[in-house]
């Protein structure tokens, strides 16, 4: 079993439901457990500003399956939640299921990049992923903890 990390996010529809169907999704996948989950964070648009607030969280998953087994089920899981992939690039989305790294594991495909590539530029996947593994070393990145103390966390808010 490899530990694997994944970031959830959602600014469209019922975002707080798509992001816990997602996480009782993940742990229907075969040889998967989920080991921990964040708090749910409210985060500003990233990418592209005119649109609304995301809501954030993390997860971290023990699995037997490979990681491109697991992109795979990652984006069967948002396509069964209507994600589209038309228009603009990090525009709105009912769910963003991206897998941020896997033990082990490092890759520079076409289809997967790990450990994902813009995880120190982004508080709204440090500040969850932060709350599961402050210690976690990203290869070619740096230290989780350590990324997030370099951001600008303003605007983003933990949900009770
Ligand atoms: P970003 O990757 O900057 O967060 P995005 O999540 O909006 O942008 P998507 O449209 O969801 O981008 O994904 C585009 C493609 O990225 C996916 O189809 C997938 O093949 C590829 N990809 C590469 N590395 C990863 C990764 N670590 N996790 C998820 N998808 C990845
Ligand atoms: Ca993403
Ligand atoms: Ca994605």
């Amino acid at each position: 079993m490899t530990a694997a990390y994944v970031a959830l996010g959602s600014n469209l529809g019922d975002s707080r439901r798509y992001l816990s169907e997602a996480i009782e999704a993940m742990a229907r996948l075969p040889s998967t457990r989920v080991e921990a989950r964040s708090r749910v964070y409210r985060t500003p648009p990233w990418g592209m500003l005119e649109q609304p607030p995301f809501l954030n969280a993390a997860v971290r998953l023990d699995t037997a399956l490979s990681a491109d087994e697991l992109l795979d089920a990652l984006l069967a899981i948002e396509r069964a939640a209507g994600r589209s992939r038309e228009g603009e690039r990090w525009g709105p989305r009912t769910l963003d299921l991206d897998l941020l790294h896997m033990d082990g594991v490092r890759l520079a495909g076409e289809r997967l990049t790990l450990p994902h590539p813009r995880i120190a530029e982004r508080a709204f996947v440090l500040l969850p992923l932060a709350e599961l593994a402050p210690t976690l070393d990203l290869p070619g990145q740096g230290q989780v903890a350590e990324l997030l103390a370099a951001l600008d966390c303003s605007g983003c808010e933990a949900l009770p």
